[in-house]
C-alpha cells in the first residue's frame, strides 16, 4: 500500500518518520531505546486497533504495542515496524456505586487513580504515575494496595481484546476463561487490550509514609531488623527498602485511613540512629506521584530484578556487602492479598515471594553502558542464590532464561497453549516472548 493511500485512509493518526511528531511519540522512558519504526499508529478506538493490527500482518511488518512506555527494554518501539501507539485511548469512567472503572488500554496510572479518587476509592496501582496501566497490569501489578487487594491483575473483572486475527473479543472469567487466566499476568502476548474493568476499593485519599535512613555500616543490622517487622505488619503497610550510594533506607508506607498509620514508628526507630527521617502523611495521589521522574525520559536506564521467598541473613549480607555502588537497589514487601490468591488462578507465577529486589542503574552518557550494566548484572547476582524467581515486568534483556524465571514450567505449557490457540503465528512477539507451540 502507498503512502499516500494511508495517509488518506489514516488522517493524522499516521506518523511517519520526518512527520511533526515522528520523534516524540517513538520515544520511551528508557533513553537507550532509540529505535525508528517505519510507521506509528496512533489509535483512538479499539476499530483503529483492529485495523492497525491488519495493516501490519499485510505490510508484513513487526509489531509494538505502546502503552505507557516504560517496559525496561523498550519494547513498544519496533525497529522498521509497525508501532500501534495506544497512548490516545487514555480515559478512565468510574461508576462509584458500582465500584468499577474503565481504563482505555493507553491509560497511565496517573489517570485511573485521580478518577477513582474523586470518589474515595482506588484499585491497586504501581508507584509511578506515568507508567502504564496495560503493561504494568498484563505483566500482575504490584502497589501499596496490593497487600490489601491483591495484584492489579487480580482486580481485573473484564478485558476487551483485539486479535491477531483483527477480531474484538470480551473476556472475562466465564467468557474465554483461558484467555482470562493468561491476561493476568502473562503480558501482552495474547492480543492488545483496549479496554480494562477494575473492581474499585474505598480505600480514602489518606496515605503516609515513614522512610529511615543510615550509614551504609548499620545496613546489615537495620535491614534484618526492619526484615523482622515486615514479618508480622499489618496490609494495610508496605515495607520498602532502598540502598546505594552510601545509604540505607528503611520503612515502610500505608495506605489508607490512617490512625494506626504511625503504630509501626518506634520499633522502627528502634533499629538504630538514623542520619535522617522522612515521616509523614500526605493524600493517596501525592503518595502514587511522589515518585515520577520530573527530569521526564532522559536517562539510560538497566534494571536487574529478583523475587524472594525470604531474606536469610547471609542475603542480607550479600546485598550490603555489593550495595555500595551508584545505583538503587531497592526491596518492596509482598505477601497479604496476594498470596492468598490460589496459585493456580492466574498466570502470575510468584504468589510466594516475600520481597522483590530490583537493582536499577541510570546515567546519561552513553559511553557508560556496558559499564553500568555490568555493574548492574554482578550487584543482582550477588543474591542470585536467594531469588526464587522474577517479576516478568522488571526483567530486562534475559530472554527465554528470564521467562522461565518469571513462570514456572506448569505455567508456561498453559501459557503455550493459549498463545498457540489466540496467536499461533505469534504476531504479538515484542514482549517477553511465550512462543507458541510450533505447527505439525
Ligand atoms: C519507573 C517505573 C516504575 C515502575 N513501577 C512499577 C510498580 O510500582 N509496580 C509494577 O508492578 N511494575 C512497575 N514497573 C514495571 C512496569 O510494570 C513495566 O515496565 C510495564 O511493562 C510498563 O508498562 P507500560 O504500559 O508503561 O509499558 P509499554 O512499554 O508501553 O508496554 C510494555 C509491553 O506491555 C504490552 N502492552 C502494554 N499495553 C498493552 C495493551 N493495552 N494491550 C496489550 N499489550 C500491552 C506490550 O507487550 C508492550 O510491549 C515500573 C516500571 C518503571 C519504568
Amino acid at each position: 500500500m502507498t503512502t499516500t493511500r494511508l495517509r488518506e485512509q489514516l488522517g493524522d493518526r499516521l506518523v511517519l518518520p520526518g512527520d511533526e511528531h515522528y520523534d516524540r511519540t517513538r520515544s520511551v522512558w528508557n533513553a537507550m531505546v532509540d529505535r525508528r519504526p517505519r510507521m506509528i499508529v496512533r489509535c483512538a478506538t479499539a476499530d483503529d486497533v483492529a485495523a492497525a493490527v491488519s495493516l501490519a500482518r499485510e505490510l508484513g511488518l513487526e509489531i509494538g504495542v505502546r502503552c505507557g512506555g516504560h517496559s525496561v527494554l523498550g519494547m513498544s518501539v519496533p525497529e522498521d515496524g509497525l508501532m500501534i501507539d495506544l497512548t490516545p485511548m487514555g480515559a478512565v469512567t468510574v461508576d462509584p456505586a458500582a465500584r468499577r472503572a474503565r481504563v482505555q488500554g493507553g491509560a497511565l496510572l496517573g489517570a485511573l487513580d485521580v478518577a477513582a479518587q474523586q470518589y474515595g476509592l482506588a484499585t491497586t496501582a504501581g508507584n509511578v504515575s506515568h507508567t502504564g496501566v496495560g503493561g504494568l497490569t498484563l505483566g500482575g501489578g504490584m502497589g501499596w494496595l496490593a497487600r490489601q487487594y491483591g495484584l492489579s491483575c487480580d482486580n481485573v473483572v473484564s478485558y476487551e481484546l483485539v486479535t491477531a486475527d483483527g477480531e474484538r473479543l470480551r473476556v472475562t472469567r466465564d467468557e474465554h476463561p483461558e484467555l482470562f487466566w493468561a491476561l493476568r499476568g502473562g503480558g501482552g502476548n495474547f492480543g492488545i487490550v483496549t479496554e480494562f474493568e477494575f473492581q474499585l476499593h474505598p480505600v480514602g485519599t489518606r496515605a503516609y509514609v515513614a522512610e529511615l535512613t543510615y550509614p551504609l555500616e548499620q545496613a546489615a543490622a537495620v535491614l534484618r531488623g526492619w526484615r523482622d517487622l515486615s514479618a508480622d505488619a499489618p496490609r494495610q503497610a508496605t515495607f520498602a527498602a532502598a540502598l546505594g550510594r552510601g545509604l540505607v533506607t528503611v520503612g515502610y508506607v500505608w495506605a489508607g485511613p490512617t490512625e494506626h498509620a504511625a503504630d509501626l514508628l518506634p520499633a522502627l526507630r528502634s533499629l538504630g540512629l538514623p542520619v535522617t527521617e522522612n515521616v509523614g502523611e500526605l493524600s493517596y495521589v501525592e503518595l502514587q506521584t511522589r515518585e515520577d521522574s520530573p527530569e521526564g525520559h532522559a536517562y539510560r536506564r538497566y534494571w536487574k530484578g529478583h523475587y524472594v521467598r525470604g531474606l536469610p541473613d547471609e542475603a542480607i549480607d550479600a546485598m550490603v556487602e555489593h550495595g555500595d555502588v551508584d545505583m538503587g537497589i531497592s526491596l518492596q514487601a509482598y505477601g497479604g492479598a496476594i498470596a492468598e490468591v490460589p496459585d493456580d488462578d492466574s498466570a502470575f507465577s510468584q504468589r510466594d515471594a516475600a520481597f522483590e529486589y530490583v537493582a536499577a542503574a541510570r546515567w546519561s552518557d552513553a559511553a557508560e553502558d556496558a559499564e553500568r550494566m555490568a555493574v548492574a548484572r554482578r550487584t543482582a547476582a550477588a543474591i542470585e542464590s536467594f531469588a526464587s524467581g522474577a517479576y516478568v515486568n522488571a526483567l530486562s534483556d534475559e530472554g527465554a532464561a528470564g521467562v522461565r524465571r518469571a513462570y514456572r514450567p506448569e505455567k508456561l505449557d498453559r501459557l503455550t497453549a493459549v498463545k498457540t490457540a489466540y496467536d499461533p503465528e505469534n504476531v504479538f512477539h515484542l514482549n517477553h516472548n511465550i512462543a507458541p507451540a510450533a505447527r505439525s
